[in-house]
């Protein structure tokens, strides 16, 4: 495993405590968990935003979409919902 990516900042760094993830046990070893980097960044986050981005990763397979959820917010307030 690599460093680990901050869903809501986007920050790269090593698995240290104040990280959090959220997912399934199947997502953790799928590796689609969403991640965040400390206790503010969890704050910060909703279990339903978190749980978009699990689902998002779950259906396309795709660990590489790595936009930070607060880039998200401040770009527009898009909420698609399909799939
Ligand atoms: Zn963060």
């Amino acid at each position: 495993m690599g460093p680990h990516i901050c869903d809501n900042c986007g920050t790269h760094s090593e698995w240290r405590p104040g990280w959090s993830w959220y997912g399934s046990h199947i997502d953790s070893e799928d590796n689609t968990v969403a991640r965040t980097c400390s206790p503010a960044c969890r704050d910060e986050t909703t279990d339903a935003e978190l749980d978009a981005v699990v689902r998002r990763r779950r259906a396309a397979r795709d660990t590489t979409d790595l936009t930070p959820l607060r880039a998200h917010r401040t770009t527009t307030q898009e909420m698609t919902t399909d799939g």
